[in-house]
């Protein structure tokens, strides 16, 4: 997902440009928007930490880019495409270093393991959705 900080500062082209060169195949691709209700089921992982209640509503704060990838390795490949959670540790040329300007408004989220990628494509996408 492409995060509202990203959107807003019109970084959604070049961040697309960059996933389909980093060999992603995109499967599914949506621009919509996240109610703060939905913003707090897709981060409910999260609903012990402390920055919970700010990250529901930064993810509801704008439009956001969702999308389906698919690669080989995908998971781990996409983390080494994005860089590390906290910007200003993410290595050079990585989404996030490039992108991103804080640990809350970090540009872009990723699945963290194929189980919660399949919950999360549910999440967003329909199978008509899907090529
Ligand atoms: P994401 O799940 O969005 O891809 P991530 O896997 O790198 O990010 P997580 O630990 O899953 O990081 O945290 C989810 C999101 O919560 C982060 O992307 C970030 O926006 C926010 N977050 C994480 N840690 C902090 C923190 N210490 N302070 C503020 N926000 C945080
Ligand atoms: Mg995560």
């Amino acid at each position: 997902m492409i995060k509202p900080d990203a959107v807003a500062n019109g970084h959604t082209g070049a961040i697309l440009d960059d996933i389909i060169k980093g060999g992603f195949k995109i499967v599914a691709l949506k621009y919509t928007s996240l109610s703060s209700a939905k913003a707090g089921e897709f981060y409910a992982v999260h609903a012990e930490r402390p920055f919970y209640n700010d990250l529901v509503g930064f993810m509801s704060s704008g439009p956001i880019v969702a999308a389906i990838l698919e690669k080989d390795n995908a998971i781990e490949d996409f983390r080494t495409l994005i860089g590390a959670t906290d910007p200003s540790k993410a290595d050079a040329g990585t989404i996030r270093n490039k992108y991103a300007k804080s640990i809350d408004a970090n540009a872009i989220h990723g699945s963290d393991s194929d189980e919660n990628a399949q919950i999360e494509g549910n999440f967003f996408f329909s199978a008509f959705e899907r090529f």
